[in-house]
């Protein structure tokens, strides 16, 4: 064979291709064996909001009916693919429960609000007919954390969607699988109702980089961020508007009226969902005095771990926290693997991991994300309304009581100022799981949005037709 400078050019060239094949690299370049835009996955940031700033006009041209349409098909297809996802999620960040997690995305397609969330409102009189109306932002920015990856995309989605817009979502990229799946499956549900290609993008390799170039382009109009304190300060700053949902601590306050045998399993239950990763979930027990060795009775009767003796705590301590940290190989696990680090083997059967400390200690002040679970004796329930206060730190989040005393009650509600209080139930009741009301996984505390749906994604405007149309 003779071989000129160009044949070489060309051989070389095949070479690479190959090899780039092996390395799972596709002619586009973005590394991640994708097709670029293929499923609204982009290798750039800037195309991808491009991209849905184009579909976003198209959506907003079409009839609401498209939107329900896409709507109804998200929900049929998510549902399909829930337990897939869940398990997406948990092989790759090592966090949480597959069966919790299905439920999860299962409450998340039968119970977020869709376009009948956006209410009219309507003012008339001798001076005419003023309509007040939710309209689309245009482009909206969604952060979205490692704790519930695709239950928070799906969530938001369907509340972006119903409102007109378009959405770029910045995952978190420890749960860059799990986010890139729900994101495909979520483009192919629109597409298959008839909807705008690109309605839904991210990007192949998310990061906190890429996740504030996304904050700063011009064409993103809103931004909203479900994570720590970190990103949601971030947004806050970021000049556009903001929607937060930041971390909670959310105590739980048990007094001597409680049925004491539901409030033991509710906060077993509510602690152990998905391994305590929910921000909602109960963090810490507050317990009046003469109730506290019954409650620790009945917990262990219902799956409970209690820890006793004063060596093994503080073994626990060290390996759970780290720096003043949660330790994260901890966060997210079951209660059976952290205890059998602790050299204690037991079964599946237990799901939370309790142990008596005071009300300052690490175990009950951090928000720690796992399946152990610090009880705090007072003397009462008015002592026990101020520990939980200060535990819950004016984060505003989330708070359970357990009680059948109306004053209590009352004053609880009042003074926690949380955006979810639960009464007498586990903590998953407050986001619609076997409680009234629609499910969010974003809950804006820190900018008042509360339990964010379609109506939190658009803007209030209003049109006033002067003169005439009221019928009064
Ligand atoms: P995280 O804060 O580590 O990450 C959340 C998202 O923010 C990710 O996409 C991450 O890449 C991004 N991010 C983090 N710091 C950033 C920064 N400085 N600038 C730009 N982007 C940044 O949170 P996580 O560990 O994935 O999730 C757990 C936390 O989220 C907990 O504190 C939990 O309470 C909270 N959370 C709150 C809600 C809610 O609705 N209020 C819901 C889920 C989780």
């Amino acid at each position: 064979m003779n071989l000129d400078a160009n044949n070489l050019n060309n051989i070389v060239s095949l070479i690479m291709k190959e090899l780039d094949k092996n390395n799972n690299i596709d002619d586009t370049g973005q590394g991640c064996g994708g097709e670029e835009g293929k499923n609204g996955i982009f290798s750039s940031m800037d195309t991808a909001v491009s991209k849905a700033k184009e579909a976003q006009v198209t959506l907003f041209a079409s009839k609401l009916e498209l939107r329900e349409r896409i709507i109804k098909a998200i929900r049929e297809d998510v549902r399909e693919a829930a337990a897939e996802l869940a398990e997406i999620a948990v092989e790759e960040t090592g966090m949480g429960r597959v069966d919790d997690k299905t439920l999860k995305h299962y409450v998340t397609v039968d119970k977020t609000p869709g376009v009948e969330d956006l209410r009219a409102f309507a003012y008339s009189g001798d001076n005419g007919l003023t309509v007040m109306e939710l309209s689309p932002y245009g482009v909206i920015g969604s952060i979205t954390p490692s704790t519930n990856p695709s239950e928070t995309i799906v969530c938001n989605a369907i509340g972006m969607i119903a409102a007109g817009n378009s959405v770029v979502f910045a995952p978190h990229p420890g749960a860059k699988k799990t986010s890139l799946r729900a994101v495909e499956i979520l483009n192919k549900a629109v597409a298959r109702a008839g909807g705008p290609n690109n309605l839904v993008v991210t990007i192949f390799e998310p990061s906190i980089e890429n996740t504030n170039k996304m904050v700063k382009n011009p064409d993103i109009k809103m931004v909203v961020a479900t994570g720590g304190p970190g990103v949601v300060k971030s947004v806050m700053s970021s000049g556009k508007k903001a929607i937060g949902a930041g971390a909670g601590n959310p105590p739980v306050l048990v007094d001597e009226t409680a049925d004491i045998e539901k409030a033991a399993k509710d906060i077993v239950n509510g602690c152990s969902f998905d391994n305590n990763l929910p921000c909602i979930t109960e963090k810490e027990v507050v317990a009046v005095d003469s109730i506290t060795d019954y409650l620790i009775f009945e917990m262990q009767k219902n799956g409970a771990y209690l820890v006793q003796d004063s060596k093994t705590i503080k073994k626990l301590c060290e390996m759970v926290i780290n720096d003043g940290s949660p330790n994260r190989a901890y966060v997210g696990k079951n209660a059976s693997y952290i205890l059998k680090d602790l050299g204690i083997d037991v079964g599946d059967e237990i799901k939370v991991i309790i142990v008596e400390t005071d009300a300052g200690h690490p175990l009950a002040v951090l928000e720690m994300l796992m399946p152990v679970l610090p009880i705090v004796r007072v003397k009462d329930a008015l002592e026990g309304i101020k520990v939980c206060k200060k535990l819950e730190d004016g984060l505003r989040h989330t708070a359970m009581i357990h009680s059948k005393n109306i004053d209590i009650l009352t004053k609880y509600a009042r003074d926690m100022e949380t955006t979810i209080l639960v009464k007498n139930g586990p903590s998953y009741s407050g986001i619609g799981v076997g409680g009234e009301g629609y499910t969010t996984f974003t809950i804006a505390g820190p900018t008042g949005e509360g339990l964010t749906s379609a109506k939190s994604f658009a803007r209030n405007r209003r049109c006033a037709l002067v003169g005439g149309l009221s019928i009064k």
